[in-house]
């Protein structure tokens, strides 16, 4: 009999395991994906919804269906676990319920004026979980944990957020950013007020990761993730998985240098593509056509709607974006080049310009199998990417475990 039950659990190990990486499936998919018969899956499915930690959702068909309906689909119940993502952004906050399968179970956002102080930026974060939680009627004995995009690199040694440069003079907007986050204990704060385990990871990291295992990442093998916003961020994804480097700062593309006479960059060197192609620069290079400052939606908006300089602006950061990355797109051979953040929305010129530059600059075989393409995940990525960090840790695996 004991032989028997540990057979029983390692299938249901198998099963669960497949739904953790592919958040929701169909029978004949978790049979191929476990090796396990038609008749085990569906008994450890139904015992397991038995139990409330797998929901099954209606193929409308009886009896292994029929032709022209959708396959019924297996997934997590929000009751076996969820996870809150929390995403700061230089003038807004994203955060998001994510379940086990990744489905978004609530969210929340909030806008505000430029940089508020770091300790009001986290209680409006606290306030705005607070609310997500009450939203779905789950309660926090089933909260995981809280993951956490920040506007930095963090050091995976330490889970400390860098402080580029500290004796360095830095560049006025983009120093503030830097200087912001000094002297706080992110994780500490938030864990304290929340009272469940938070962590920290940068934000174009989370925003790649949600990218890769929900958005037009899914099923690519080598991918540069860039995050065009505020500042550009980047990551380099490897089958689903973020490579880090020593220190965190992998994939921080604004710091490649583009240009000789550019203008001095927050890291005190000259040329950087931050400072010429990131959100901050772009709406100050807009503001004399406009006779203001536009926010970065707005530059994203005037673009789609054809104003003429928003459109060569994004389109020359594309360009420079591009020269930049050439040097990694020789290097590592990708398989696609992810465009996100709040510069490429709907009919960005960005893309088109990144295209170009790449064509001219890195070698054209390994151009004619790179896809060029935008986020799909929109402004949640970050948030989202942040809780599926939780889900995908070894706490979101040990909080399962522990109700199988
Ligand atoms: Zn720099």
């Amino acid at each position: 009999v004991a032989a028997i039950d540990e057979v029983r659990d390692r299938s249901t190990q198998a099963l669960v395991e497949a739904l953790r990486a592919h958040g929701t499936l169909t029978r004949a998919e978790l049979g191929q994906m476990t090796g396990l018969s038609r008749a085990t899956v569906a008994s450890i499915v139904d015992e397991l919804v038995t139990r409330g930690l797998l929901l099954t959702t209606q193929s409308g068909a009886g009896q292994g269906g029929s032709r022209g309906r959708p396959p019924a689909t297996v997934r997590f119940h929000p009751r076996a676990g969820v996870a809150l993502g929390i995403s700061m952004e230089r003038e807004n906050l994203q955060v998001a319920l994510l379940d086990l399968s990744l489905n978004i179970l609530a969210h929340r956002s909030l806008e505000f004026d430029l940089d508020p102080p770091v300790d009001k930026l986290l209680e409006m974060a606290a306030e705005l979980c607070d609310e997500a939680l009450r939203d779905p009627g789950t309660d926090r004995g089933e909260l995981i944990g809280v993951g956490v995009g920040v506007p930095r690199p963090v050091d995976p040694r330490t889970g400390a957020i860098e402080l580029r440069n500290r004796t360095q003079q830095r560049e006025g907007h983009d120093a503030e950013a830097h200087d912001r986050f000094t002297g706080y204990d992110v994780e500490s704060t938030l864990a304290a007020r929340l009272g469940v385990p938070v962590m920290i990871e940068n934000d174009a990291n989370v925003a790649a990761l949600a990218e890769a295992a929900i958005g037009a990442g899914r099923g690519r093998d080598t991918v540069i993730f860039i995050r065009a916003s505020w500042g550009i961020g980047g990551a380099v994804l490897r089958r689903g998985r973020l490579y880090r480097g020593r220190t965190g700062s992998a994939g921080e593309f604004a710091h490649i240098r583009v240009r000789d006479d550019g203008p001095v960059c927050g890291c005190g060197r000259r040329g950087c593509l931050g400072p010429l192609a990131a959100g901050w620069a772009v709406r100050r290079v807009l503001e004399p056509a406009l006779g203001r400052t536009p926010t970065l939606r707005e530059v994203a908006e005037l673009a789609a709607g054809g104003h003429v300089g928003a459109r060569r602006v994004l389109a020359d950061s594309g360009r420079l974006i591009g020269k930049a990355i050439a040097g990694t797109c020789l290097a590592l051979n990708p398989d696609a080049v992810i465009v996100g953040g709040d510069l490429v929305g709907e009919g960005s010129p960005m893309l088109d310009g990144l295209r170009q530059s790449l064509q001219m600059s890195a070698l054209p075989a390994s151009v004619q199998a790179l896809s060029v393409l935008p986020a799909r995940l929109g402004p949640n990525a970050g948030a989202l990417g942040a809780a599926g960090m939780v889900l995908h840790s070894p706490a979101g695996a040990a909080h399962l475990a522990q109700q199988l």
